[in-house]
């Protein structure tokens, strides 16, 4: 039996259910991951998207495989090399976003025009999005805390072990992911280094730091988070093996938890990216694109906000208190569309992902799952208590 294996946004080989899957139950996995240009990834998360591929690659050849990599559309080059290579199943990581969605449901259907089975597995959350359902009705929970509790309840799925050998049908050749999908410059001077080499190595040396984090976690130049959330976007770390891995305390578990609550909301409302979420939500933005842009090159003359901001350009990452507070300034006291934050946000964030970045937006705009919708973080007194020195604000001024 042959696989092939459509690599998305779960990119390791560290319990990754698709790939222990596909190897479990075919004698040759032809790993393959596509770049669709009608997707128009941002430099920053093209870059670390290269980087990823590389590190993977790295693996798989290691484990006696290889990658294969395309541009085009996923589903017909799916297709195109199940032909080649003469394959009888796919495997594919299930995932929430409205275009995940459309591409899972064309795979399906293209599938079984070509009678090949295909799999789909587990791996971008700890708990998949609609498993844990309220029994208050629903299909899925709208507001945080009781979600934390049933999540922290839920049975989690064991970890999956990284195969020991991969095999390829004979003849097939990986590509080298630079020769065919181009070099990415990135947008920041000093970005994250993607990849699961990358990603391990990471929490290795944040884990001895790990217990200081309920405490440090808001300290804005301190810095005390674990950086992970790029790692966990590409996939590059599971986030189920992150969360049972021992040493980790309640609040950090909480934030992971935060991160699956934000992808069922996704899932039942597929259009968090572009809607209020909220039913009856008042939406009335202004139109200023002077102050936008201000906002967008840390130039509002308000020192904690355009330090976020600046870090946010340089790094492709912005300390969570800075988002909270850059996020507040644009919606609740500029008064400007939540949808032009996200935007600029999921430009430059390596991190950004639809469930997150929009979900957050949401909150903070007080559109979203926020019960007290009307809460504004004042910059001052967010300084005072979180960069009571400013230094951070000196660090990115
Ligand atoms: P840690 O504090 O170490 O937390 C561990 C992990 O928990 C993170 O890596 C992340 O995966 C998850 N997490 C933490 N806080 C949140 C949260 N509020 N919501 C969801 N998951 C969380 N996070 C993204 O991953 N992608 C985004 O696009 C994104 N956009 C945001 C936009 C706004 C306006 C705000 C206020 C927050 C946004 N966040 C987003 C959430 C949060 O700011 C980042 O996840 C966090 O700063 C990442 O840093 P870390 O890995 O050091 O986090």
């Amino acid at each position: 039996k042959t696989a092939v294996l459509l690599l998305t946004r779960d990119l390791r080989v560290h319990d990754q259910p698709a790939l222990a899957g596909a190897c479990a139950n075919a004698e040759h996995v032809v790993p393959l991951f596509v770049a669709d240009p009608s997707l128009d990834v941002p430099g920053n998360r093209r870059r670390f998207l290269l980087e990823s591929l590389g590190d993977l690659r790295e693996a798989l050849r290691h484990r006696g495989g290889d990658l294969l990599v395309r541009s085009g559309d996923p589903v017909a080059e799916t297709i195109r090399v199940a032909r080649a290579v003469g394959a009888d199943g796919v495997a594919v990581t299930a995932d929430v976003s409205a275009y995940a969605l459309r591409r899972q449901e064309r795979l399906t259907r293209a599938c079984e025009r070509e009678r090949l089975a295909l799999k789909l597995f587990p791996g971008v959350t700890v708990v998949p999005p609609g498993a844990v359902i309220p029994s208050t009705g629903g299909d899925h929970y709208k507001v945080f805390t009781p979600y934390w509790r049933a999540w922290q309840s839920q049975r989690w799925r064991g970890t999956v072990a990284t195969p020991r050998r991969i095999r390829l049908p004979e003849g097939v050749t990986g590509d080298d992911p630079r020769r065919v999908l181009g070099d990415a410059p990135g947008e920041s001077p000093s970005p994250m280094r993607g990849g699961e080499t990358e990603a391990r190595r990471r929490l290795k040396a944040w884990l001895p730091h790990a217990a200081a984090y309920p405490d440090r976690h808001d300290d804005l130049p301190g810095d005390a988070t674990s950086r992970l959330s790029p790692y966990l976007h590409f996939g590059n770390l599971s986030p189920l093996e992150l969360a049972v891995t021992g040493g980790l305390p309640e609040a950090y578990l909480r934030q992971l938890c935060w991160r699956d609550f934000y992808h069922q909301v996704l899932a039942a409302f597929p259009k968090l990216g572009s809607q209020a979420y909220r039913p009856g939500a008042e939406e009335r933005w202004k139109d200023d694109p002077k102050a936008l842009q201000a906002w967008q090159a840390g130039q509002t003359g308000v020192p904690l906000v355009d330090a976020g901001m600046r870090q946010l350009a340089a790094e492709g990452w912005m300390h969570n208190r800075a988002r909270l507070v850059t996020a507040s300034y644009l919606t609740k006291t500029l008064g400007l569309d939540w949808r032009d934050g996200a935007a600029w946000f999921a430009r430059l964030l390596i991190d950004a992902d639809v469930a997150n970045n929009n979900g957050n937006w949401q909150w903070v705009a007080g559109t979203g799952n926020d019960t007290k919708p009307y809460r504004r973080f004042s910059p001052q007194r967010q300084t005072e208590r979180f960069d009571p020195d400013g230094e951070y604000i000196r660090r990115w001024t």
